[in-house]
């Protein structure tokens, strides 16, 4: 392992970089879809407003953080300040409104950890979920998207780790591997630590909210920000390599947690994530950006967290020795 962890990336590794972006171009949505989603979160709010006038539809997720692939579903988030009506009361109005307005497939879902409403839109065939009062997904949101913007092969990056999840099918927290939003943070991790990317919750706060408890406070303007990264000349195919090679030989399962907030590692001591708490196991830790006791890797079990690690170093091995190493790493499990 010791030998593994020091090993220098292949030579020839930058030949690669023209196939994974062209790779990255074909995952990414068209101007048209990008249009589309507008256009329903327009007649959504529409509709919504009418019987909630004060009320305000947010998109978020990946359609909103600029990590979504084409024809992916829309998340809504709908922010109302409403104490008499619960928010399973909402969910069931909510479906009342879409149902005369003319949605279909509508089906409210008030039972799951955070209750939905799932509806079709005929008009763009777009289908999507609308939440209730999560705003602290749309701040996140906000923050990915803002990254994003710093230097293009964040967004590069992550579509291609993205991708490969799917492919390998390791991006399903119902069965104990990682979100797509876990993959994301990261990825950023990975670009402080090459200082391609700034701590923005580090510097001095432009961009404020407060959101239940949690008190969301960063630096937003990103466009100051552009040629933050120019000095580092890495292209997205040594990136990827790093990626994989830190998640199969140098990360410290054992110690550290990952905090893009504080732009460091942190140990499971400083965060008391030493031990299982209910279903917290903390076998691969990743501390949310804004909800900080949130460890992105608690769906992670002693099953789960095998199949992972395995598949970080398949990757990490055909990017250091396989001849196509394109056609490999996105093989279908
Ligand atoms: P995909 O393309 O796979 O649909 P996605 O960006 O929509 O990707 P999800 O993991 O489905 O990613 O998450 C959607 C949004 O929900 C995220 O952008 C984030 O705002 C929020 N979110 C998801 N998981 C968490 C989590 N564990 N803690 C906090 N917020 C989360
Ligand atoms: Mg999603």
């Amino acid at each position: 392992r010791f030998q593994r962890r020091n090993r220098p990336c292949r030579y020839d590794i930058d030949c690669f970089t023209p196939s994974f972006l062209s790779i990255f171009e074909s995952l990414v949505p068209s101007e048209e879809e990008i249009a589309k989603q507008k256009q329903l979160l327009t007649s959504l709010s529409r509709l919504i407003n009418e019987e909630w006038p004060n009320s305000k539809l947010y998109l978020y997720g990946s359609c909103a953080n600029s990590f979504g692939f084409s024809n992916s579903d829309i998340d809504l988030c709908l922010s109302i300040d409403d104490t008499e009506i619960s928010k399973v009361d909402i969910i069931l109005k909510l479906a009342d409104i879409l149902q005369a307005g003319n949605l279909q497939n509508i089906q409210p879902l008030t039972r799951a950890r955070v209750p939905i409403v799932k509806l079709m839109d005929p008009e763009t065939g777009l289908s999507c979920d609308i939440c209730v009062n999560n705003l602290l997904a749309v701040v996140n949101t906000k923050l990915l998207r803002d990254y994003a913007q710093i230097d293009r092969r964040l967004r590069q990056l992550a579509f291609i780790v993205k991708h490969w999840a799917k492919s390998r099918r390791v991006n399903e927290t119902y069965q104990g591997t990682l979100s797509s939003y876990a993959y994301v943070i990261m990825c950023i991790h990975l670009l402080q630590q090459r200082r391609i990317l700034p701590c923005l919750q580090e510097m001095e706060a432009t961009y404020y909210a407060t959101v239940d408890d949690s008190n969301c406070a960063y630096f937003d303007q990103v466009d100051k920000l552009n040629n933050y990264g120019a000095h580092n000349r890495d292209t997205v195919s040594r990136l990827l390599w790093a990626f994989f090679h830190y998640w199969a030989y140098e990360h410290d399962y054992t110690r550290d947690v990952i905090s893009i907030r504080t732009g460091r590692i942190m140990s499971k001591e400083q965060k008391d994530w030493t031990r299982r708490v209910g279903n917290d196991r903390h076998l691969i830790c990743i501390e949310d950006p804004f909800e900080i006791s949130h460890d992105l890797g608690r769906v992670v079990d002693k099953f789960s967290i095998k199949i992972l690690r395995e598949e970080f170093e398949r990757a990490a091995n055909i990017l250091q020795f396989d001849s196509n190493p394109i056609t490999a790493l996105f093989e279908p499990y």
